[in-house]
């Protein structure tokens, strides 16, 4: 052991003081010298993210209209949309005794005078696979991966990275029950809850001012060519942002197939109306229409299409017509 002189206590007291103010002046220090905080940035539309939420849907189990696996599918696609901020309404009726359910999330100012946008999907699958080459399969049920997961998937991932402030106008996404049905005993008909929908809105006279579905959008060898009951110019707006895009490859501008869809009931309401669907599809309606088949890039090109269309009010613009060349006068 060894004495301390008084002298040495006040040096170590001093010290000790110096250490604790210029600790205290450090602390004070850190934040200023630190970059200044930006702004959240604005996300973006990830194909991961979309691919891991149709990755949740194949996980609910075949999703038929009425069944319990579609009513949960159902309440997390509620919750979800929720969760970034989106107003959900529920449209609900029974069609031959079974419930059938859509879903309608409503953000950005109402009132635009060339009005809102609905962007839809179906998110029920069909009861059985009778498109299956293996004829011992023909009455299991359909998974819906890239026929039911994939276009709602596109909408959720859109509803977390759509910028509200930006966009000029509401914008529904809309996930359709009942759509894929069609040509089976009780059912019948195709697009059984958006052709109800539509004409329960034309009804209340809330119709939407145009209304873009996306079906089947998510295989690897994504190919989606115009269909041929959509409305042409605002096709044509679409691809043509696409190929503004990159893009062009997976949107030829080449004449598809006119399909019975979801947009059918609301082209019949005369809301201009557009269908994105790839059905150039070999597992169609098919036991192997699994998760596994989708492609993060397919469902990205999509999602960040219909994000530029709608944040940059291209549908508006196309509703609005080319601008009135002014009137020439003496001409026949
Ligand atoms: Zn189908």
């Amino acid at each position: 052991m060894r004495s301390v002189r008084p002298a040495q206590i006040l040096t170590m007291a001093a010290f000790a003081l110096a250490l604790v103010y210029l600790g205290w002046l450090g602390y004070g220090a850190l934040p200023a010298l630190l970059p200044t905080p930006t702004p959240t940035p604005i996300p973006e539309f990830d194909g991961a993210n979309a691919l891991a939420l149709a990755q949740v849907q194949c996980d609910f189990g075949p999703r038929p209209s009425g069944s319990p696996a579609n009513r949960r599918t159902g309440d997390w696609i509620v919750d979800e949309l929720e969760a970034h901020g989106w107003t959900v309404e529920a449209h609900e009726f029974l069609w031959n005794g079974v419930p059938v359910r859509n879903l309608i999330a409503k953000a950005g100012p109402p009132g635009h005078p060339s009005g809102n946008v609905m962007v839809g999907a179906h998110y029920d699958t069909r009861l059985v696979a009778d498109q299956d080459p293996d004829p011992g399969r023909l009455q299991e049920a359909v998974l819906g991966g890239n026929d039911g997961a994939s276009g709602a998937a596109v909408l959720l991932e859109m509803a977390r990275v759509l910028d509200k402030e930006k966009l000029p106008a509401e914008v529904w996404l809309t996930f359709f029950d009942a759509e894929d049905n069609g040509n089976l005993a009780g059912w019948e008909e195709w697009a059984i809850g958006s052709t109800r929908l539509a004409e329960d809105l034309a009804a209340a006279g809330d119709l939407p001012a145009a209304m873009i579905l996306i079906d089947m959008i998510g295989d690897t060898e994504q190919r989606i060519p115009f269909e041929g009951n959509s409305d042409p110019a605002l096709s044509q707006a679409i691809w043509d942002l696409a190929a503004e895009m990159g893009y062009g490859d997976s949107f030829p501008q080449t004449p598809g197939p006119a399909m019975i869809d979801d947009h059918i009931g609301f082209i019949r309401q005369g809301v201009p109306s557009v269908d994105l669907i790839d059905f150039d599809y070999p597992y169609w309606h098919t036991t192997a229409d699994t998760c596994d088949k989708l492609s993060a890039e397919s469902l990205e090109r999509v999602g960040k299409v219909l994000v530029r269309l709608l944040e940059e009010g291209r549908v508006q613009d196309v509703l609005a017509g080319p601008p009135t060349a002014p009137a020439t006068e003496g001409e026949p």
